[in-house]
This record gives structure tokens, C-alpha cells and sequence, in this order.
């Protein structure tokens, strides 16, 4: 059986009596590999080599930086099919979403290129007489991502690209369910030009993650992942003096007001609430129908989610299994105990017939209606393929129950209503909104982040922000003496 190894200063590591943990393909329920999980003397490794990398790639100038990363950016594309196959066969999205996730983590790619205009500092002459100041961003050093298993491709490029972009070295630490992107990321850099060491990608869990986190090497800290471990990790990467983003977990509400084409919302609701199997930080799983929508809208996505095909990504279906057993099994819970809080099932997945051969994780597209607010299928985070409709009289019922949810990361409004969707834009308490539009992740030039439990920590992902996050500022005054300089003056100095 192949094992999947650690990459660190340009080669696969293969440290002996290493703790190994299986990796399955969902759609047939079969073990297909073995990652290596990292201890302590494999971060330490990987850390070292980062370090050791980072002095020279810091001063590598701009333009040759550049280059490897347009020449990253060519072999991402033109070979980013690999990449596909190897995310459907590991996590289980089908391949049209893998290619997604692809090309929206090549964006970020895209961006980094132009990472001279983005690191441009300020001048500013004459500040005071013959005295001028300027502004630098240079890099912070060894830095860390830590991925979750739901984009095991595009999460971490938008992370690295930039971080390389601006100078420093990097190490990944993906999820352990599907280790194989990472690795096929770390060879392409190799490829590309990248010196050994400023990409490093170490395998494991919470053992390598707490490593990283108290190591004094590492300047900073990229993570992505469920809420709890975010602010774990926010706050024990803060306390050892890191510089920490920590994005978490969504509960994410699609408010539709009567005026709304409900045919278009009922398919943005399909597309948007079971696409990846609702393994999304950004799926919808709450759905506000406002006024007397609710009934019309509830059959036009029932109609909508009985045709989807479920099955293995490779064979064209529209949605594959759960990443694991174990998450497979935890979302029929909350199906059982939707049903059982009294809510109304309207289309049921949990019996489904999957095209898959073998005992793949399946689960078919889930429809609630009638959901309160107290239900756990409405105050938690399910992960699945779950659907819930809530009912409000209001416009001002519907804002509510998105200001109380307790996440803030995603929000789409569905109207018409120029004046109700600029209201919903200015009041709403989230960090990335949707106006007909369900899955508002913003481009490469914007910044990606939540609001509340789905962000510990002030900075949002790649963009100008990403930017900011991986450098930080130093301000340089600058006097060329002459005579007319001379004196002896205690005093603070002021301008003049
Ligand atoms: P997770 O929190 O279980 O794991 C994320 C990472 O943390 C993995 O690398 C994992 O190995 C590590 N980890 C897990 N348990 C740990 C522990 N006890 N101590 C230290 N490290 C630990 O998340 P997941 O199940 O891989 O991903 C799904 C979650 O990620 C969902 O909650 C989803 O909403 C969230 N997510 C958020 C965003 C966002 O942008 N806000 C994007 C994608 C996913």
C-alpha cells in the first residue's frame, strides 16, 4: 500500500516507525493509501528547513519571484486535471467540483503574481526639511497553514501563494483525510523553480498542529478549519506570540423575500445548499422563506433535489458521498433528530441509491421545512447534505435570525427589492454577503473571512489582506547630513 510521506527541503521524507493512518476513497468505502503522521522531530525537521530557506528567499528579488510563480501558474493549468482526479478520489466531491475548487485556488495563484504592486510601500518627501520617510513590507519568515479536509486544494493556495509571493517560507499542514493534493502541490513547485525548503508540507494531527503552534520558528499562522479548533488554535498560537488567522466553521441562512423569481432562488438553494455534498463552509443550510413564499418555494426545491443523482464523482453525478463513515453517520443523526424535534421531512436521504460500486459514504439531499430555531439541525454547523427552511413573517424576522446565529462567515438575500438588498447589505452581520448571488466567495483581489465564530483574528484570507498578514510594516526616516544639521538639541524631534 502506498504511503503518503512528508515533503520537506525539496524531497519525500520517510522517518521510520512513523504513525501511519488510513486514507479511504468515500465513494467505494475502500482504504486506497496511508499517510505518515508527523511528531515533534518531523516538525522540527521541516521547521529547520523553512528557516534555513528563508534568508535567501527574502532577498530574492521580486522579478525572479515572480517568475516561479508564473511558471507555477502555467503547471497548475495546464495540468490541473491531476490535481481534480486526485481531490475526487480522496475527499469524494465530483470531478466538475474538483475542477472548481481548482481554478478558484489558481486565482489566488493569479493574484500572487502580481505580488510586486501588492508589496509597493509609500515615499513621502520633505516630511520635514530635507528629512523624508518610507514605508517597507518585508516577509515574517517561517510561516504555517493548516488545512482542513473540505478544500484539501484551493484552502491552502490561498494561503501559500501569497505567503511565497511576499517572501517567506512555508509549512503545510493538510488534513489527514485527504493528504494526497498537498504533496502533488509541494513536486509542482519543485518543478516550477521554487528553492528547496520554502515549501515544506508535513502530514498528521493534533500532535503536529500543537508542535507548529508553540514552536518559536514559526512567525505565523494560517488556519482553516470547524470552529472549536479555530479558536483553540487562535488562542494558543497567540499566547506563543504568533501572529494567528483562524477561520472556523458557518451556519450560513438564505433569506428569500416574496418579491423574489422563486424559480431562480429554488435552484440557487439546490445548487448552493447540497453541491459538495454540503461539505462547504459556504453552503446554505438555513433557507428564510419571508411572508408566503415558504410553501411555493418548499416544493420548487423538492422538485428540484429528487431529480439530483448521487454517486461516485467520476461517473458525471451531481453529488458524491460524505467524506468519511464516521461523518456519514453523524449527519443521518441530525437527520434522525430534525424528524424526531418535530420538524417535517420532505424529501429524505437517508435511504439513497448511489451509482458507486462498494460501500461508499452516501447520503442523499436532505429537504426540512417547519425548522425552529431550538432544533440542532438549525443551532449546529451539520456539514451535509441537510437543507432547512425556516419560516418568517418579516423582513425584520429574517434579519434577526441571521444577526443571532452565532457564525457570521456567508449570506445571500434573494429579491428584486433594490432598496430591501442594500438595507440587508448594511445590516446584516456577516462578513461576506450575497445579493442573488448564494455562494459569495469573494475574487482573489477581495479578501475572503467570516464575522463571529467563523474568524479568530482581524485579518481575512489573500487579497490585499493576505498580503498584510504575511509582511509586516517598517517605517525608514531618512536625513542625508549637511552642515546647516549640526547642534545639540535634547528635545523630542518635530517637524519643522
Ligand atoms: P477540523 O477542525 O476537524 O480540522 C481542520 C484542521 O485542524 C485539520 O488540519 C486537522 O488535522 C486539524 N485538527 C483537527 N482536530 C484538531 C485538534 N484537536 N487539535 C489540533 N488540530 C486539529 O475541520 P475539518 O473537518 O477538516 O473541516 C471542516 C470545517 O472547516 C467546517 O467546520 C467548515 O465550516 C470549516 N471550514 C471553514 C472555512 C472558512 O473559510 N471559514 C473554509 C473551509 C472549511
Amino acid at each position: 500500500m502506498q504511503t503518503t510521506q512528508h515533503w520537506i527541503n525539496g524531497a519525500f521524507t520517510a522517518p521510520a516507525n512513523s504513525r501511519l493512518q488510513d486514507v479511504t476513497n468515500p465513494a467505494t468505502g475502500k482504504v486506497s493509501s496511508q499517510v505518515a503522521m508527523a511528531d515533534a522531530a518531523v516538525v522540527n525537521q521541516a521547521v529547520a528547513a523553512a528557516r534555513a530557506a528563508f534568508p535567501e528567499w527574502r532577498d530574492t528579488s521580486l522579478a525572479r519571484r515572480t517568475q516561479v510563480l508564473f511558471a507555477y501558474r502555467e503547471l497548475l493549468n495546464a495540468r490541473k486535471g491531476e490535481l481534480a482526479a486526485i481531490i475526487t478520489a480522496e475527499h469524494g466531491k465530483v470531478l466538475a467540483d474538483a475542477m472548481g475548487e481548482v481554478a478558484r485556488g489558481l486565482e489566488v495563484v493569479e493574484l500572487a503574481c502580481g505580488a510586486p504592486y501588492l508589496l509597493k510601500g509609500g515615499y513621502s518627501e520633505n516630511a520635514s526639511t530635507k528629512v523624508d520617510i518610507h514605508s517597507v513590507r518585508q516577509p515574517l519568515g517561517p510561516v504555517a497553514v493548516i488545512s482542513p479536509f473540505n478544500f484539501p486544494a484551493m484552502v491552502p493556495m490561498w494561503f501559500f501563494s501569497v505567503a511565497i509571493a511576499a517572501g517567506n517560507t512555508v509549512i503545510l499542514k493538510p488534513s489527514e483525510k485527504d493528504p494526497g493534493a498537498a504533496n502533488w502541490l509541494a513536486e509542482l513547485w519543485k518543478e516550477a523553480g521554487l528553492p528547496d525548503g520554502v515549501f515544506n508540507v508535513v502530514h498528521g494531527d493534533k500532535e503536529a498542529v500543537d508542535t507548529i503552534l508553540d514552536h518559536r520558528d514559526i512567525k505565523a499562522v494560517s488556519f482553516v478549519g470547524s470552529t472549536p479548533i479555530a479558536r483553540y488554535v487562535y488562542e494558543r498560537g497567540t499566547a506563543s506570540g504568533k501572529r494567528v488567522q483562524a477561520l472556523g466553521g458557518a451556519k450560513n441562512h438564505m433569506v428569500v423575500l416574496p418579491d423574489a423569481d422563486l424559480d431562480l432562488a429554488a435552484d440557487a438553494a439546490v445548487n448552493a445548499g447540497y453541491g459538495s455534498a454540503g461539505e462547504r463552509c459556504m453552503a446554505i443550510s438555513v433557507l428564510v422563506a419571508v411572508g408566503d413564499t415558504g410553501d411555493e418555494l418548499v416544493a420548487k426545491i423538492a422538485e428540484r433535489t429528487r431529480t439530483l443523482r448521487v454517486g461516485d464523482g467520476l461517473r458525471g453525478t451531481d453529488m458524491g458521498p460524505l467524506v468519511t463513515r464516521a461523518h456519514r453517520e453523524k449527519v443521518a443523526g441530525y437527520i434522525d433528530a430534525g424528524e424526531a424535534a418535530g420538524a417535517t421531512v420532505v424529501v429524505d436521504g437517508r435511504q439513497v441509491e448511489a451509482d458507486a460500486e462498494g460501500e461508499g459514504f452516501f447520503l442523499g439531499p436532505t429537504l426540512f421545512d417547519h425548522v425552529t430555531p431550538e432544533m440542532s439541525i438549525y443551532t449546529d454547523e451539520i456539514f451535509g447534505p441537510v437543507l432547512s427552511v425556516v419560516r418568517a413573517d418579516s423582513y425584520d424576522e429574517a434579519l434577526a435570525l441571521v444577526n443571532a446565529n452565532p457564525y457570521g462567515n456567508g449570506t445571500a438575500i434573494f429579491t428584486n427589492d433594490g432598496g430591501a438588498a442594500r438595507r440587508f447589505e448594511n445590516e446584516v452581520e456577516v462578513g461576506m454577503v450575497g445579493i442573488n448571488v448564494p455562494i459569495p466567495v469573494p475574487m482573489a483581489y477581495y479578501s475572503f473571512g467570516g464575522w463571529k465564530n467563523s474568524l479568530f483574528g482581524d485579518t481575512h484570507a489573500y487579497g490585499a489582506e493576505g498580503f498584510q498578514f504575511f509582511t509586516r510594516g517598517k517605517a525608514v526616516t531618512t536625513r542625508w547630513l549637511d552642515p546647516s544639521h549640526g547642534g545639540l538639541n535634547l528635545g523630542f524631534p518635530q517637524n519643522a
